[in-house]
């Protein structure tokens, strides 16, 4: 399949393997993983040179709350990958959302954020912010005019999702960060669904992306983390504030296994990405299927946006039907593979069955996400089959 923007992730990715190499072999004996540094603090030769340590506090190892060698590690490869100056790796998904939000915005802002966000950084935005003065719009992201309608003379950060990870709806990143730059405001994107491989939203002028790394990244289903990328002085910033005094760090023992994750990570999302379209394809022609959610079906409503800022596609999607939800969780419960769980981008393929959000759709009862994992396609779809004929 060829797709907009491949040569500048295969440059990206073989920049990224050498990078590798030299640290490893100048740094740690030749060890062909990234050893885990199991220490809270790192001592000096002299008090010059520990003086000196704390004039870049966040480019030296000093105590691991700040920096530790294994984490420092995966960070750079994460800010290659996804073309940013740098990355800080946070203990979850969660921790890194809310640390970025509190970077960007003081008591009194207002911040603009997609109704269809992941459900927590809606609450956390929605309720939890409430209480120190910041005030969220929520609003539809899939045209800028809802932006434009929300806007108040205060508000200073547009938090996006792209694709939003329940329905599948795009954001225009180039025009949403090109009219947040006009009235003086910070773009957020959280970029879990689309991995560094098939997004990179920095270069289409977004200000900061956030990744839940408990997902494709990791790749595993072993591990909770997530990570901030973005420039120099935006990542310096959440850096000696967020990340040193709210404390949620990721451990070096974390850094090591998402680093070994990574490693496989362009070849994983190739496989996904192949598998999650065959399943799409093979639900949109299921006649008790409405509707398959999924932004490379070219009847998904955005998809030539979608391709004019990915350059591939995961392997989550969702699709609706007018099934009851009580049957679709009975087919669900008769699935051999596709195992009923929370969160996604391990081996193993996934399902959720939940009622369509209100609002949504007018006629479709029920929304069944799909995590399409590393297994044979053809198992997969023969799984759903089954299923279905049994019940
Ligand atoms: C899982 C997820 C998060 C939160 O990440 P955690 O690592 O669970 O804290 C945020 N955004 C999206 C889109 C997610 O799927």
């Amino acid at each position: 399949m060829s797709k907009p923007g491949q040569d500048a992730v295969t440059a990206r990715e073989k920049q990224f393997t050498q990078v590798s190499y030299d640290q490893l072999d100048s740094r740690h004996h030749g060890a062909i993983h990234m050893p885990i540094y199991q220490n809270s603090l790192f001592a000096f030769e002299t008090y010059e040179e520990f003086d000196n340590a704390f004039q870049a506090l966040l480019d030296n190892h000093i105590y691991s709350r700040g920096n530790n060698p294994t984490v420092t590690y995966l960070e750079q490869k994460l800010a290659e990958l996804e073309g940013a100056d740098k990355a800080k790796c946070f203990a979850s998904g969660m921790a890194a959302i809310s640390s970025a939000i509190l970077s960007s915005v003081q008591q009194g802002d207002h911040v603009i954020c997609v109704d269809q966000a992941y459900g927590p950084t809606r609450e956390f935005l929605g309720s939890y912010m409430v209480k120190f003065g910041v005030e969220t719009t929520f609003v539809d992201g899939t045209s800028i005019d809802s932006f434009r309608a929300a806007v108040r003379p205060n508000t200073k950060l547009l938090y996006l999702e792209s694709p939003t990870s329940g329905l599948f709806e795009l954001q225009n990143l180039r025009e949403c960060a090109a009219y947040a730059k006009l009235i003086g405001a910070l773009t957020i994107i959280d970029n879990t669904w689309a991995s560094p491989c098939f997004q990179n939203p920095l270069d289409l002028g977004v200000d900061l992306v956030v990744h839940s790394i408990t997902k494709y990244i990791s790749g595993h289903s072993d591990c909770v983390g997530g990570v901030i990328l973005g420039s120099n002085e935006l990542i310096d910033k959440v850096g000696y504030a967020e990340y040193m005094l709210l404390g949620g760090l990721m451990t070096p023992q974390t850094a090591a296994l998402v680093s070994k994750g990574l490693r496989t990570l362009p070849l994983r999302m190739q496989r996904h990405e192949e598998s999650g379209l065959l399943l799409a394809e093979y639900m949109s022609r299921k006649a008790y299927v409405n509707r398959v959610n999924h932004p490379g079906l070219s009847s998904h409503p955005q998809y030539e946006l979608g391709k004019s800022q990915m350059k591939g596609y995961s392997s989550l999607f969702s699709f609706v039907t007018d099934e009851p939800l009580a049957k679709m969780r009975a087919w669900a419960t008769k699935l051999q593979y596709f195992k009923i769980a929370v969160s996604w981008g391990g081996f193993e393929s996934l399902v959720t069955v939940n009622p369509l959000p209100p609002g949504s759709d007018g006629q479709s009862a029920t929304v069944v996400r799909l995590y399409v994992g590393m297994e044979d396609p053809k198992d997969l779809m023969a799984d759903i089959d089954l299923a279905w004929n049994s019940l």
